[in-house]
């Protein structure tokens, strides 16, 4: 090769990374749109939180506080934590990247569960490390097959807890067993991006084990139920020893201040974030009973969405349903990425959109594609 002929290369890996597919937001043009493919809430932000954002209008030259202590503070007073264990980010994305960062290198692995979100395998290649995948059992996360998979080249395990696209979680009693299984070398990163969501008596998002262990941290979002996806907040809060790796590879000013300024607006609206809840605990057993009447099998689930399976039969199957779909203004998620090709994740939506889909999918069980 002459030196006209050379370009410069991306590191082992950069290349193996299917580039993640954000959830489609077009729909059949004439027809009224429902996005349903990306978990956003259908309620939007707590008022307080839009007046924050705009507030901060008028002070647009000033760099934010690089270390989001506001923010921090008002996550620590509603979660009873000690603000100096958490860090802030540019969306959970941000910190689960940042994570990998600091603990994967070339050789190294990072594990997780077959159906686990996407984002771990691109930060893990991203860094120049191996994926490893174990195994699930009915779509949700198996202790005894991650625990199989570690290898002395393991070094960070991530648990999306409930796991996004599959909407299953595991009590919190397997969590701990996962981590006592683990050498203490091996840092378990619990993704618990739908948390609040979660009203079961068995889960845990972490917060007590991060506590008591010296190799446990937890991510969350303001994307899901606070619903300022828009401005990419989200936190992690974990020993201080690995609060102070990641604090030394984030971007000094990685979370803006137009986020500190809404997050903690948002953070403090209780009230906001409970009627969120109750909107979705309904229509979230509303819509996996009365589709699951349609004959589809429904992967119960207890965050802000629900995987749909499909029979694997032309005119009947997933990508059939998606079409149908986005031709009455439905956008849901095709999964195949994520090795579910018969199957499509609906986010639970209002009250209209929520109604549209159950009657879209009435109508294609009945006629199928024609
Ligand atoms: C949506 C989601 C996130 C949140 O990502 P942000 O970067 O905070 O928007 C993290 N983990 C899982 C499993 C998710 O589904």
């Amino acid at each position: 090769m002459t030196s006209d002929t050379l370009r410069p290369t991306p590191r082992p890996g950069v290349m193996e990374i299917d580039a993640y597919v954000p959830g489609r937001s077009k729909a059949a043009p004439g027809v009224k749109l429902h996005k349903l493919s990306s978990n956003e809430t259908p309620l939007g932000p707590s008022p307080a939180a839009i007046e924050a954002y705009r507030a901060l209008s008028g002070r647009l030259e000033l760099y934010p506080d690089g270390s989001a202590t506001e923010l921090r503070e008002a996550i620590a007073a509603a979660h009873g934590l000690n603000a100096a264990n958490i860090v802030c980010g540019n969306g959970s994305d941000d910190l689960l990247e940042l994570l990998t960062k600091a603990y994967i290198g070339p050789g190294d692995e990072g594990l997780y569960s077959e159906f686990g979100f996407l984002v771990y395998k691109i930060a893990i290649l991203a860094a120049g490390g191996t994926p490893v995948i174990a195994p699930e059992t009915d779509f949700t996360a198996n202790v005894d097959a991650l625990l199989a998979a570690v290898t002395d080249r393991t070094k960070i395990v991530f648990l999306a807890n409930p796991n996004n696209p599959t909407g299953t979680y595991l009590p919190i009693t397997e969590v701990k067993r996962l981590h006592a299984g683990l050498p203490k070398s091996v840092l378990l990163v619990l993704d618990a991006a739908y948390a609040e969501y979660v009203r079961t008596n068995d889960y845990e998002s972490g917060i007590e084990l991060v506590s008591s262990a010296d190799n446990v941290v937890m991510t969350r979002t303001f994307s899901k139920i606070h619903g300022l996806a828009a401005l990419r907040i989200g936190w992690m809060y974990g020993p201080a020893h690995v609060v102070d790796a990641v604090n030394r590879v984030r971007g000094p000013f990685n979370v803006s201040a137009a986020a500190i300024a809404a997050g903690t607006a948002a953070i403090r609206d209780r009230a906001f974030m409970e009627e969120a809840v109750t909107h979705n605990n309904h229509w979230l057993e509303i819509v996996t009973r009365e589709i699951g009447d349609l004959g589809l099998e429904v992967t119960p689930s207890v965050g802000n969405f629900v995987l749909i399976h499909f029979p694997d039969v032309p005119g009947r199957s997933a990508a059939d349903a998606d079409e149908f779909l986005v031709s009455r203004g439905l956008v849901l998620r095709r999964v195949s990425g994520y090795g579910l090709p018969n199957a499509l994740r609906l986010t639970i939506g209002s009250e209209e959109a929520n109604r549209a889909v159950i009657a879209a999918l009435a109508d294609f069980v009945k006629d199928g594609a024609r």
